[in-house]
């Protein structure tokens, strides 16, 4: 038998493992000393630093080492170029130190634990086929419950860091226990870490992609806005056996600003989120990984679309039970006060209502012309404020609030152009402060910028760490 090479999908830690097992040494610690002078290394690391000695010592490209039989594949598209490069080449050079940081293992707090998986079929191949079982890198990835091969449960070995194990080397019996796995999750994770349609992904089109499937699903309004407590309901009761699990309960943690799955969808372009946010929701969405792929990369084709026949619809559909309510109400000479008082809405609202379906209301707001309105509209849709469209128009505020009250989804899209308009605004104030005084520390620029300080750090504070000066060490003077 050849133990000089690694076998399909083992992980670095195996093959180390391996070498020390059937290395001829008496005992484990002196060919752990042997190798490398200590015998004090962490071995059980998904990322271990003994890429360069592997690759000296058995003439194989990192790269390939990188590929094959780490998950670094798993979170590349997830990274973006410029997180994943310095990864790479930590992991090249064997500084781990700060990978499990950068890729946001650590900032997710998404503990990988201290367990080693493996399925027990995979166990009885590996013996037949290779004469030992080995750890797989399919079965280690996070929050995995069954074999993406087979569809069997797991099953796990606790080790600590240095510990030096392989799995248990004997056959299983494989019980057929007529118990269906949904295997859905496990398949979608097998294939981030072996797919090469994505290189990186672009987070706006990812989001239109959840948003568009969760609208046909029923899980958002015309206006794309999700109904973010039932999605998360839905979602724990799919994946209600698997929330047995840790790192299931990690993942829906609730002690955040946005619990899961709400986090997918804002401050993605500060903090990539772990893959594992993003695939519970793929796989929960789109029947197979290539459904998946045709959605994305349709998506913001598919937005616009939505966006265009959304507003048809709207008009058409202007008429629904509460609008007819109303205007039967107006119409037998109810005042606006008590219908609004009825159907439980605002006086604006109802008065709204009543215009547009023909109603005669004596006010400055019905006078509002079809081709103002399309131009209020449109400059509604750009996030500008309703004060500034009035003057621009030369109507009253009230005027311009009563269109918007006609189409409530235009509410939430301007929330979040407002919202963007915001951060660019503060980001760049900072940034300008910065280049200004590039003495100052991060309490100066805190006392002198606090508004785009305060703001940035409520609302972006990934970014603002990363930008601020780096915080400063005082040395204590000795008395
Ligand atoms: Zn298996």
């Amino acid at each position: 038998m050849d133990y000089s090479g690694l076998f399909p999908d083992e992980t670095l830690t195996s093959f180390i493992v391996r070498q020390l097992y059937f290395s001829g040494y008496p005992h484990i610690r002196i060919a752990q000393n042997y190798y490398w002078g200590s015998d004090n290394l962490q071995i059980n690391s998904p990322f271990p630093s003994l890429i360069p000695w592997i690759s000296d010592n058995y003439g194989i490209h990192p790269i390939e080492l990188l590929d094959n039989h780490t998950c670094l594949n798993y979170f590349k598209p997830f990274l973006g170029q410029n997180k994943y490069e310095p990864v790479k080449q930590a992991l090249i050079d064997g500084n781990v130190e700060f990978v499990q940081k950068w890729l946001g293992i650590t900032s997710n707090r998404v503990n990988e634990g201290s367990c080693l998986y493996y399925c027990p079929e995979c166990v009885n191949d590996d013996l037949e086929q290779y004469g030992v079982a080995y750890w797989h890198r399919k079965h280690q990835l996070y929050a995995l419950v069954t074999c993406p091969v087979h569809a069997k449960e797991l099953l796990k070995i606790q080790v600590t860091r240095r510990e030096v194990s392989l799995p248990p080397q004997r056959h299983n019996e494989i019980f057929d226990e007529g118990e269906l796995h949904h295997n859905h999750f496990s398949s979608f994770s097998h294939w981030a870490l072996t797919q090469s349609d994505i290189d990186m992904f672009d987070y706006e089109r990812l989001t239109n992609c959840y948003r568009i499937e969760l609208f046909n699903k029923e899980f958002a309004c015309k206006s794309l806005r999700i109904r973010q407590k039932n999605l998360r309901e839905d979602l724990q009761g799919y994946y209600a056996a698997e929330l047995n699990h840790a790192a299931w309960q990690t993942l829906f943690a609730t002690n955040k600003t946005y619990p899961y799955p709400s986090q997918l969808f804002y401050n993605y372009h500060d903090c990539h989120l772990h893959p594992a946010k993003h695939l519970a929701l793929m796989s929960y969405l789109f029947s197979t990984p290539d459904s998946f792929l045709s959605k994305y990369h349709s998506a913001n084709e598919d937005l616009e679309k939505h966006y265009k026949s959304s507003i048809s619809v709207r008009r058409r559909t202007s008429d629904s039970l509460k609008s007819k309510l109303i205007l039967s109400l107006f119409r037998q000479g109810k005042s606006l006060r008590n219908i609004a008082k009825q159907v439980k809405l605002s006086v604006t609202a109802v008065k709204s209502k009543v215009v547009a379906g023909g109603g005669k209301v004596k006010s400055r707001a019905s006078k509002i012309f079809e081709n103002d309105r399309r131009a209020i509209l449109r400059k509604l849709m750009m996030g500008i404020p309703a004060k500034d469209i009035a003057n621009g128009l030369n109507l009253s505020t009230g005027a311009i609030e009563q269109v918007l009250t006609q189409h409530p989804e235009l509410v939430e899209q301007r929330k979040h152009l407002r919202f963007r308009a915001k951060l660019v605004k503060h980001r760049k104030s900072l940034s300008l402060a910065m280049k200004k005084f590039p003495r100052y520390s991060r309490n100066q620029l805190k006392h002198k910028f606090n508004a785009s300080y305060l703001w940035l750090f409520k609302h972006d504070k990934n970014w603002l760490y990363r930008h601020l000066p780096s915080r400063k060490q005082y040395i204590k003077l000795e008395k």
